[in-house]
């Protein structure tokens, strides 16, 4: 890619070995940043679990070490299933905030002397549709992605100050290993969220990074604290 709209940012994507993060993190890359990847799995650079007690402070370690710094997190790490309320399970709630809001939180904690030592430091949390309203079997979930939300803005809040931006990005439903078992099963499900949005179609994760890369790059350096819908306009519609 021609644009070199990133170059010189250091970058670290979790969950960048599917779905959304790996775009995210190829998108990045085709845009000039050093990027440090990280998931369970796939072909990524480091293999870990981001809930782990310490992931987060050694992923960061790692940053710097590869790629001498670090001024953009993009934690896209995240696991969601339908479950009614009565079979949601302590462990199954806690595991849910382990991954989709602790592992975020620690990573922006821990990157935090870097990200105001560089001054335009980038933060670009996935929420979720799902963290501006409930469904049924979801309330693990998007419990957890309202909190990534809130978080998100008490970061923009208290980093602001040290030129630091944080945004979340809200995706719809995007075509992704983590949808696909929903959408086999429940045809319905898919064809209720292709024609729910204003453009009747699912999302892809490039439709997702694409929006990411933009909010990583300088041409967003005025936009923070904000949650924002990349769902094809389902929640623009009844
Ligand atoms: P995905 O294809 O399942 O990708 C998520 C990746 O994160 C998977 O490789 C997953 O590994 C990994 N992961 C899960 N727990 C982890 C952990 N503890 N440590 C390290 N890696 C871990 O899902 P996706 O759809 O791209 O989702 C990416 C993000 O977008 C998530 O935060 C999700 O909540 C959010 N999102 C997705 C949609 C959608 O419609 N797809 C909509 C709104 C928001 P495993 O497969 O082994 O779990």
């Amino acid at each position: 890619m021609a644009c070199e709209r990133l170059k010189g940012r250091k970058a670290i994507v979790t969950g960048a070995g599917s779905g959304i993060g790996a775009a995210v993190a190829a998108r990045l890359r085709a845009e000039g940043a050093q990027v440090l990847t990280c998931d369970l799995k796939g072909e990524v650079d480091h293999l870990a679990d981001v809930a782990a007690q310490g992931a987060s402070a050694d992923l960061v370690a790692r940053a710097v070490v590869a790629m001498g710094g670090l001024d953009t997190l993009v934690p896209c790490a995240g696991i969601s299933a339908f479950t009614p309320l009565e079979g949601h399970e302590d462990a199954y709630f806690e595991r849910v905030f382990a991954v989709n809001v602790f592992a975020v939180f620690r990573l922006v904690r821990d990157a935090v002397p870097l990200l105001k030592a560089a001054g335009n430091g980038r933060i670009v949390t996935i929420g979720s549709t799902t963290s501006s309203f409930g469904d049924e079997g979801l309330a693990a979930y998007a419990a957890s992605k309202h909190a990534v939300l809130g978080l998100t803005k008490a970061i923009a809040a208290e980093l602001g100050p040290f030129g630091v931006t944080a945004t979340c990005v809200q995706p719809g439903a995007i075509d992704t290993p983590m949808t696909a078992p929903a959408f086999t099963e429940m045809p319905e499900y898919k064809t209720f969220w292709e024609n729910k949005a204003s453009l009747r179609r699912l999302g892809e994760p490039q439709d997702i990074a694409d929006v990411v890369a933009f909010l990583c790059s300088d041409d967003a350096r005025f936009v923070t604290g904000h949650g924002l819908w990349v769902d094809g306009g389902a929640m623009a519609r009844h």
